[in-house]
């Protein structure tokens, strides 16, 4: 679900500063498992911020390269290392 501004969810300001969050700008929220998941709209990929070839999975963006490479990988493997 798309929201625009986060003002009722009283979200404390030292986080919105360290996320470069605008308290109007726009949000999507979520229910993965059993969290609720907010998350500032981006529409790039979550592992690699590219822009294109985007597969959309709740509220997160994942790009044709990463799931691949996801889908490649073996139990264990570490990917990433430098990235989120
Ligand atoms: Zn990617």
């Amino acid at each position: 679900m798309r929201i625009k501004g986060i003002d009722n969810l009283k979200i404390p300001d030292e986080y919105l500063r360290i996320l470069h969050w605008d308290k109007n700008g726009e949000f999507y929220i979520g229910i993965i498992n059993d969290s609720i998941i907010i998350k500032k709209r981006d529409d790039c990929c979550l592992f690699c911020r590219s822009v294109v070839n985007l597969v959309r999975y709740d509220v997160f963006n994942v790009c044709r390269h990463c799931v691949e490479k996801l889908y490649e990988s073996n139990v264990g493997d570490v990917l990433y290392k430098e990235g989120i």
